[in-house]
């Protein structure tokens, strides 16, 4: 009995369905309960350092405003 094979688009190796998620809802790459491009593998391995990525854009973002913010306060309090 052959188990039907899928090849993921990222590590391009030959995986059993059971290796990939199933596309939760319809989309323009294919539709709900089809297999993902991705094995599981490979997306959680994007999610992971996508994480780290967001992590260390959020501290970078976190320090702009704040500079920001330090600069309009002496005007709004001149102003009031
Ligand atoms: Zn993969």
């Amino acid at each position: 009995m052959d188990a039907p094979l899928h090849t993921c688009c990222n590590c391009k190796q030959l995986k059993q369905l059971t290796e990939f998620k199933l596309r939760m809802k319809d989309d323009r790459h294919g539709k709900k309960g089809e297999p993902t491009s991705k094995c599981t593998e490979c997306t959680i391995r994007s999610q992971i350092s996508r994480q780290k990525l967001k992590r260390k854009h959020d501290n970078d973002d976190a320090e702009e405003p704040m500079d920001l913010c330090n600069n309009d306060l002496p005007e709004n309090q001149r102003k009031g």
